[in-house]
């Protein structure tokens, strides 16, 4: 049996390790399909307070699971294909494995939509982000160009203007999701140039790094080729809720739900991360919130009088 098991191991998963195994609860982390996370897929992360020369992503993530492990934080590979969470104690089926625990803190994070064009997920980090925040700086004095129509499209498009050169805003259709304040700012914008209605049908990467899209118009069928340095695709996100449907509460994206600070409906479940944040979505963030459930397991258990150190 165990004390807490964390679904995740991006940001918010390892601090809630970090925090649950410091309490001495000997947190057992499933670390998903995804192991690290988003930042396993970014190259310099820039803005974590504490990195004055900034830290790759993969690193970040690699120090923070040594410093949960370092307190007794253990962890096992495989995607969570099963959650029971009818009665206490829950269990969680990974890797072939289920798993009884007395609280569970749900950290599975986000993944950001791709395009699905071949070699995409290779470019990431090398031209290819999706994470302006994160990325835009590295393109500064540079054509980028952002793909999507909604209010992420538009507000990366006008963040990312800070930097570039020009930004080219690539969507499918002539109409946008994006609310009309924020397509107004976009057009607004003397560096921000729509190019609609146009899918990208392929990314030029000649020597492995992003140099330019291949375009093409939706109704004429004509091709457009850009040169440009960076690719922002922002075309959504899906949080990896799909294992709690009809067992915990999420919005109409598929986020879950929480509560003052991590509290799920079911008494002992914990939510953190971007799994239940599409707002913020920051690494920091989510170690925060990670931080929040590892206090409020520590709580619910100090409270049920159910932690016991294990042998
Ligand atoms: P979104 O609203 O779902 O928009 C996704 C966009 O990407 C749509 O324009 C969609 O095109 C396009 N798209 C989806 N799949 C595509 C594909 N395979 N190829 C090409 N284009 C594709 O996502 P979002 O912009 O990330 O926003 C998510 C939520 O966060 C929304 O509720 C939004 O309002 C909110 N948000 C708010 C703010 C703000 O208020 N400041 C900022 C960011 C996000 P189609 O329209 O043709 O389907």
């Amino acid at each position: 049996m165990e004390n807490v098991v964390i679904i995740g191991s991006g940001c918010a998963g390892l601090t809630a390790a970090i925090y649950a195994a410091r309490a001495n609860l000997k947190p057992l982390v499933l670390e998903g399909h995804e192991p690290g996370g988003q930042l396993s897929l970014t190259t310099h992360v820039e803005n974590f307070p504490g990195f004055p020369d900034g830290i790759m992503g993969p690193e970040l993530i690699e120090n923070m699971r040594k410093q949960a492990a370092r307190f007794g934080a253990e962890f096992k590979s495989g995607a969570v294909t099963e959650v029971d969470l009818t009665a206490r104690p829950f269990h969680v089926t990974a890797g072939g494995h289920t798993y009884a625990t007395k609280a569970l803190i749900v950290a599975a994070g986000a993944s950001a939509r791709l395009l699905g064009l071949k070699g995409e997920k290779e470019l990431i980090g090398r031209g290819l982000s999706t994470c302006a925040t994160c990325d835009g700086y590295f393109f500064r004095g540079k054509p980028i160009a952002v793909v999507g129509g909604g209010d992420s499209a538009m507000e990366e498009a006008n963040f990312l203007s800070r930097y570039a050169s020009k930004v080219y805003l690539v969507h499918r259709r002539d109409e946008f999701r994006a609310s009309k304040i924020m397509i107004d700012r976009a057009k607004a914008n003397p560096k921000v140039e729509f190019v609609t209605p146009y899918t990208v049908e392929e990314i030029f990467s000649p020597q492995g790094l992003v140099s330019g899209l291949k375009l093409r118009h939706v109704e004429t069928r004509q091709t457009r080729d850009i040169e440009l340095d960076g690719v922002f695709v922002a075309i959504g996100h899906d949080p990896n809720s799909t294992i709690f449907k009809g067992k915990l509460d999420m919005d109409a994206n598929g986020y879950l739900v929480a509560r003052h600070g991590s509290i799920s409906t079911i008494p002992g479940v914990f939510i953190a991360g971007d799994v239940q944040d599409h707002r913020y979505r920051q690494a920091v963030t989510a170690a925060g919130s990670g931080c929040m459930a590892a206090i409020d397991a520590e709580k619910f258990l100090e409270e049920h009088n159910h932690a016991q150190a294990h042998s």
